[in-house]
């Protein structure tokens, strides 16, 4: 058969499609800190970052965040810490 031009991954919603499998690190949120400013929501490149639904904390959504650790360089008050993942 032969190869087509163009894109080889299979159509789909990103929801159907969790990316977070390969992450070396995590962030890991420490709520006691965190102010609720909503930067780790605003610079997190995969848009996985949501505030719970009843109170102004964040929380990584761990199916889809690749680790890059934008989220933990940008919070003003250190609330996350990368850890090393254990799978
Ligand atoms: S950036 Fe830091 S302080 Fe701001 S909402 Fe996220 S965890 Fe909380
Ligand atoms: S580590 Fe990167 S991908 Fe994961 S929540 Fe933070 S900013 Fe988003």
């Amino acid at each position: 058969m032969a190869l087509r031009i163009g894109c080889a991954a299979a159509p789909g919603q990103s929801p159907e499609n969790k990316t977070g499998s390969w992450r070396v690190f995590r962030p890991s949120y420490d709520h006691e800190k965190c102010t609720g400013c909503g930067m780790c929501q605003l610079v997190c490149p995969e848009g996985c970052v949501h505030p719970h639904s009843n109170e102004k904390k964040y929380d990584p959504d761990l199916d889809f965040c690749k680790g890059c650790g934008l989220c933990a360089i940008e919070c003003p008050v250190a609330a996350i810490t990368m850890i090393k993942e254990e799978k």
